[in-house]
């Protein structure tokens, strides 16, 4: 088999919603597909990817480098010894003449890659992409169905919200909970110890016993820090996430140690690399706390399979690996690969909000899809930006496309 085509997209997300560090009114995410020379029901067989949201498109990078690098590669030399598409080998081959270090977006534009292609594998063997990641890990692939955990992840700050934000907060949690999860993450500002407080509390009570974790974003201001963590604890939250800045390892490790509160952080690092500093110096404790390496973010599965191994072998366990992204690959790496969650935007109206349309959550446990690939074709919300990747005129519709290595 051999790859015809690949194309890509930059998406405006247009939500109308804030974190502590961004907004997503003007954030923009990447889509990719990789029509490859195999038909299957008169069709071609195609992989698709859709980015994690926070960290803006990556068209640039995909149409100037890695792209054009994918194609300029020997078909022979992307495949495995049945013949069929290798992610693996696809990686090697579009790191080739990189340097060492200094990661940046490039992982993003890789892991897009990546995931692409190991939806196309999966379709091409009509199998559900968990049980091929099972078997890429080393695990048993059931042959029963596979079920995972999820949370929720909700509570934006709004705009517009005023004095009703409190109760749009709690309305979302409630939504949360009544969707079936059992743990809900809310984003904090990390500004104001009684602001925060009080959002807290808000979602405490609207959980109605589901668990609730909050989020700063690294934007916990350090003249609060102590008095924040001490308010906090008090609440006895799930989780704390990013309490300080992705790369301050050593302002992670001091409150780490301060702290009984679980932390969960890994988001914004994007390699092996990044990762092992984390586990070296960031302080945190197997038995306690969480990471969120985003699969697709970082060089996609074999980085991210590299950086499992690595903290395993200091001690820590799959189950403290929650990846940050909310999107279906993610999910279906987290049932294959045995992760302890997956993260799941509450808000179903979102492209990126929950997961196969109709999926049931019961008390914060889903099934795995069993659909061939990662299951696109069954969420239609999202599945509306990918189709027309490859399904109309691509240039007039601003896709940009790269067909036998010539840029159109
Ligand atoms: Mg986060």
């Amino acid at each position: 088999m051999k790859i015809l085509a690949i194309y890509e997209q930059t998406v405006p997300l247009n939500a109308p919603m804030r974190n502590a560090s961004v907004a997503y009114d003007t954030m923009t995410a990447s889509a990719l597909a990789v029509v490859s020379d195999c038909v299957m029901n008169g069709e071609p067989v195609v992989g698709y990817a859709f980015d994690s949201i926070g960290r803006y498109g990556k068209g640039g990078l995909l149409r100037d480098r890695f792209i054009p690098r994918l194609l300029a590669a020997s078909p022979a030399a992307l495949l495995d010894q049945r013949g069929l598409i290798d992610p693996d080998a696809a990686v090697a081959a579009l790191m080739k003449n990189e340097k060492d270090g200094g990661h940046g977006e490039r992982p993003g534009a890789v892991g897009l890659i990546d995931a692409a292609l190991w939806d196309l594998r999966a379709k091409l063997e009509a199998r559900p992409l968990w049980r091929l990641l099972a078997e890429r890990a080393g695990r048993p692939s059931p042959q029963e169905a596979q079920t995972f955990d999820v949370y929720g992840s909700c509570g934006h700050f709004r705009p517009g919200r005023g004095t009703a934000e409190l109760d749009g907060l709690a309305r979302e949690v409630q939504a949360a909970k009544a969707e079936g999860f059992s743990t809900i993450k809310i984003k904090l500002g990390g500004a104001s110890i009684d602001d925060d407080l009080a959002r807290t509390r808000v979602a405490i009570a609207a959980a109605e016993g589901a668990r609730v974790a909050v989020d700063v974003n690294g934007k916990l201001d350090a003249s609060i820090e102590s008095g924040w963590l001490q308010a906090m604890a008090q609440l006895n939250v799930a989780w704390v996430e990013e309490p300080a800045s992705p790369l301050d390892y050593h302002r992670l490790s001091k409150i780490a140690a301060v702290t009984p509160m679980p932390l969960a952080t890994g988001e914004n690092l994007f390699s092996l690399d990044d990762a092992r500093n984390l586990l070296r110096y960031g302080g945190l404790q197997p038995d306690r706390d969480l990471i969120q390496i985003d699969i697709s973010l970082s060089y996609g599965v074999a980085e991210y399979l590299r950086i499992v191994s690595e903290f395993e072998a200091a001690g820590w366990s799959r189950a403290a690996f929650v990846p940050h992204a909310g999107h279906l690959f993610a999910a279906q790496a987290v049932a294959g690969l045995g992760l302890g969650m997956h993260e799941s935007a509450s808000d179903l109206s979102l492209p990126f909000g929950g997961l196969w349309d109709g999926t049931a959550i019961k008390a914060g446990h889903v099934a795995a899809s069993e659909a061939p690939g990662v299951g696109f074709e069954l969420k239609s919300s999202l599945f509306q930006w990918l189709k027309p990747l490859v399904a109309r005129d691509r240039n007039s519709a601003g896709v940009s496309s790269i067909i036998a290595g010539t840029v159109g």
